[in-house]
């Protein structure tokens, strides 16, 4: 238990980096990848899914990227267009909304470590010095019936 929370504040860490560098980036680049009819990409800031339902005769199905400066959306957002004759649906999600919610999970993550040191009891940080056998005689944790 404690070594996979050990483990997972630095995937957390790694994961605010990437999404950062994501968030970051698609300022100024677009890349994503689209079918006949669905296209999904990281852009203008936001992961987003645009909805062609009568499909878009120009595009390629495939991967694609653009680099240019794109206008950026802080908010999410739920666009309605036309593309030719069809209505279209375009979905926006900050990329900051999971960045701010891995992020804080990773800074608790982190602080528990430092607030409960190594060798220390888990559940009121009194100083067991490493000896966990007997539980802790402050707060009863992992502590069996001594009397
Ligand atoms: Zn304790």
């Amino acid at each position: 238990m404690k070594r996979k929370r050990r483990h997972l504040k630095w995937v957390g860490a790694a994961a605010c980096a990437l999404l950062l560098c994501a968030w970051i980036g698609t300022f100024w680049s677009a890349f994503g990848y689209q079918t006949r009819t669905v296209v999904v990409v990281l852009s203008v800031g936001c992961f987003e899914v645009s909805v062609y339902p009568k499909g878009m005769p120009t595009q390629a199905p495939g991967w694609f990227a653009a680099w240019q400066p794109y206008e950026v959306y802080w908010l999410p957002r739920l666009i309605h267009g036309t593309f030719i004759t069809s209505r279209t649906t375009h979905v926006f999600v900050p990329l900051w909304i999971p960045l701010v919610l891995v992020g804080v999970a990773t800074i608790l993550a982190f602080r528990h470590d430092w607030r409960f040191a190594p060798g220390h009891c888990q559940m009121c940080d009194y100083d067991l010095r490493g000896d966990f056998s007997t539980g802790c005689p402050e707060c009863g944790w992992e502590r069996e019936d001594v009397s």
